[in-house]
């Protein structure tokens, strides 16, 4: 074989590029009513058999086909038999070695994602898939992390045996608290909280886990078939059409319970190097330097060359795919910033040209765990290269995060709420989702949040500045209100709203499902804090001032005035589209011990929120002047 340092001059070359670029989009197995197709991307192949299996793991060959070179690289087999539900993989002669390789354009796979299974994808449509569409917009994305095993693990939550840890716990509508027909859980409970988005943490196959043995838990941030649903969530692995089915009848409950849908993608890097990208064209689609080290800013063993142009069209096509075949309403990319502009930018495109205009929401985490060995003229996808991105491709705003409850990874240096000093500026540099000046081009650019799956859970975070806990839940309150009347689009970790706890644990990418699963006993038993976070994402939807995602958005907050431990501002919140009684909003954020008292504007205001109650909108005390009680937020409207 060759030097890794001799790959990448190859595939440099103009001359490859030119040669090889291959831009239609029936790579994989495409299997129809008029027969199948197997075509497969291996320029340096010097053969390829196809081989077929009766099924996805042990079972012997069955047939061996050899593939045909046509241009482009392409290897192919055409035949007019159906052959859904066939297994496969390819043997492939190259520089006198025999790989053998699943197919890395499969739409289906066997047990744990090693042999490929061509899929009539037809067959794998629920009832209704046809007339499946995601709900209508809201005034703002309120986005929900959930991890598609932790939702129903806890038995607890009343969902059966059967569908517990699985897709179809997602089907399974008007659950319980211990089957008590009284305490919603599941969809119910989200539609009560009124999120609007929900995400689903890595759904596509990964290889953490060994999908026969349901003990075993990880997020899944290691990618293995970028097009196949995972199995280990599926009622049967071992049949591929049964995880496909299973996954599109989860969208579709969501979708029907009102929640559209984002899927978490991590297209920088793969589970092992050895994966059937890497097979079928060696260090074409990995990162190494020049001196042909392997390229780990992901500081998982490798990065994903998305400058490449076929690698480019390989995760813009995944994308599309998606979002076509499987009703997917938006993505987060994971270590965006291991991806390129261009690339970002390419995506966004096409699904603003395919669904309209933002429709799709695109946003990722714009950092690295590294640098790269990303080769010029391609430029990162990370926060400094913001002004690069399209208006609608977002980042997690992690300066919004570290300025309201602290240092993401050192316990002890406080945010805003919990005792951080000089932060005012930083503070309401958030409520405008740091735009203007050379931050953000518009709020549709910014995520806020405060916790997410990663570092400690924000109770958690809390807990190394806060011991007592009423003192604690207070601050809990104070967070969650000042990031919802942030501009941006909100998100949160599933359960931040009750507590949620992993024991102080900061990464529990492969803890135990126990310490993982969403406790919903816990979610009654921290009701209080619950409902906090329902009237605010409640209220929230009725401040369009705040909702506003256009370049002129900043424009709407001014009186801006800070001191110690304490800011505030004014929201222009009219907006013909809204519904909302008030055309006005003032809001105080005050971290300190002391009530922070201010006069406000001429004519009347109503208490809207305070630092104990975010319900009072529904029923408005009048007020002459802005009290905001200590440690809390205040907001209060004009009509
Ligand atoms: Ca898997």
């Amino acid at each position: 074989m060759r030097t890794r340092q001799e790959f990448k001059r190859l595939y440099n070359s103009s001359e490859f590029k030119e040669k090889y670029l291959y831009e239609k989009n029936d790579l994989g197995a495409v299997c129809t009513e008029e027969g199948t197709s197997f075509l497969l991307w291996s320029p340096l192949a010097e053969e390829v058999k196809l081989r077929l299996y009766k099924d996805g793991e042990a079972s012997p060959c069955q047939q061996v086909i050899f593939m045909k070179k046509e241009e482009k690289g392409i290897w192919a087999y055409r035949t007019e038999q159906k052959l859904h539900g066939v297994y496969y993989d390819y043997e492939i002669t190259m520089e006198g070695e025999k790989i053998i390789t699943g197919d890395p354009y499969a739409k289906a796979c066997g047990v744990n994602g090693i042999r490929s299974m061509a899929v009539d994808l037809k067959k794998t449509d629920p009832e209704g898939w046809e007339k499946d569409v995601p709900p209508g917009h809201t005034p703002e994305n309120v986005i929900y992390e959930l991890h598609v095993k932790e939702f129903s693990w806890d038995s607890a939550g009343g969902f059966s045996n059967e569908n517990r840890g699985r897709y179809r716990a997602f089907t399974q509508e008007h659950t319980t608290l211990h089957n008590d027909g009284i305490h919603p859980t599941g969809l119910d409970y989200l539609k009560e909280l009124g999120v609007t988005h929900v995400q689903i943490m890595p759904a596509y196959d990964y290889g953490s886990v060994d999908e026969k043995n349901e003990k075993e838990f990880n997020w899944g941030y290691d990618p293995v078939n970028y097009n196949v649903p995972e199995g280990a969530y599926s009622s049967d692995p071992a049949h591929g059409e049964v995880r496909i089915r299973e996954f599109k009848e989860m969208i579709q409950a969501l979708h029907r319970n009102g929640f559209r849908v984002i899927m978490d993608v991590v297209y920088n890097h793969m589970y092992s190097l050895d994966n059937s990208l890497n097979r079928t064209v060696p260090w074409y689609y990995f990162r190494t330097d020049e001196d042909g080290k392997i390229s780990d800013g992901s500081a998982c063993g490798n990065d994903v060359a998305s400058e490449r142009p076929m690698c480019s069209r390989y995760i813009l096509e995944s994308v599309l795919y998606w979002t076509r075949e499987y009703h997917i309403d938006g993505f987060r990319f994971d270590l965006m910033g291991l991806l390129d502009t261009d690339l970002m930018n390419r995506i966004r495109k096409e699904l603003d040209d395919c669904y309209g205009e933002g429709e799709i929401l695109v946003y990722g985490e714009p950092w690295a765990a590294d640098d790269t060995a990303m080769e010029l003229p391609a430029l990162p996808a990370l926060k400094k290269n913001i002004s690069l991105l399209d208006k609608n491709v977002g980042i997690f705003c992690d300066d919004t995060r570290d300025a309201i409850k602290g240092h993401v990874f050192e316990a002890e240096i406080p945010g805003f709420v919990n005792g951080g000093k000089d932060l005012e500026e930083k503070i309401l540099k958030s409520v405008t989702a740091w735009c203007g000046e050379k931050g953000a081009k518009a709020p549709s650019q910014i995520i806020t949040y405060v916790s997410a799956h990663d570092n400690w859970t924000l109770w958690d975070k809390l807990a190394k500045s806060v011991k007592e806990e009423t003192e604690r839940l207070r601050i809990n309150r104070m967070a969650a209100a000042l990031y919802m009347t942030c501009q941006g689009n909100l998100f949160f970790l599933s359960g931040e709203e009750f507590a949620r706890t992993k024991d102080g644990h900061v990464n529990t990418y492969n803890a135990s499902i126990e310490l993982n699963r969403l406790d919903w006993q816990r979610a009654y038993e921290y009701e209080g804090l619950r409902t906090y976070y329902r009237g605010l994402i409640a209220l929230r939807k009725q401040f369009p001032g705040l909702c506003d995602k256009s370049e002129n958005a900043h424009l709407r907050i001014s009186g801006q005035w800070k001191q110690k431990g304490a800011v505030g501002f004014l929201v222009d919140n009219r907006d013909k589209n809204s519904s909302s009684p008030w055309k006005k909003l003032y809001l105080i954020y005050n971290s300190t011990e002391k009530t922070v008292t201010k006069q406000l504007p001429d004519g009347s205001w109503e208490i809207l929120l305070d630092g104990e109650s975010s319900f009072l909108w529904k029923n408005p005390e009048k007020t002459d002047r802005a009290e905001a009680a200590p440690v809390s937020v205040l907001v209060l409207g004009q009509r």
